[in-house]
């Protein structure tokens, strides 16, 4: 009950601050986002969501999240070629996605990287993504290999 009352007010506040009419469907979005680490996509939120308010349409849940990633309230993932993904969690980090179930998760690390002085950028930021086979996936022989995901990889 406690957690459900904050959640309600920090997506009043939130509301209030991207200038979006508070309806239970912004809410429920809102809700669902917040705390989420699975790096959703806009499809999945709205399955989710849309079981409570079958009336609501995929355009409140596009707006939404284009509003809160507009506002720097939220991530837009690009890690994924099939669909964009989203993380409610804007500190700096890094994904990894799965090339057979498609998870995408986090890497807390922070990687001692440079770009060369010679190309004259001020750097304020990086995010690397890495490609792979998760601990559920990388032991089925049974899974095609043929995503090569992109840059560099190693053969298997
Ligand atoms: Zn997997
Ligand atoms: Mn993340």
């Amino acid at each position: 009950m406690m957690k459900q009352t904050q959640a309600k007010t920090k997506a009043k506040d939130i509301c209030k601050e991207l200038g979006l009419k508070l309806t239970p469907q912004r809410m429920a979005i809102l809700a669902y986002l917040d705390g989420n680490t699975a790096h959703p996509s806009a499809e999945d939120i709205y399955g989710a969501v849309s079981r409570r308010f079958p009336g609501m349409s995929l355009a409140t849940v596009y707006n939404t999240l284009a509003s809160l990633r507009d506002k720097g309230k939220l991530l837009e993932l690009t890690i994924d070629p099939a669909k964009k993904r989203y993380d409610p969690d804007t500190r700096p980090h890094h994904h990894l996605i799965c090339l057979d179930c498609s998870r995408v998760s986090d890497i807390d690390h922070v990687f001692d990287l440079d770009v060369p002085d010679s190309l004259g950028y001020e750097i304020t930021g990086n995010h690397i993504e890495f490609y792979g086979y998760c601990p559920q996936c990388k032991d089925k022989d049974t899974a095609p290999r043929l995503a090569p995901g992109r840059g560099h990889t190693k053969e298997r």
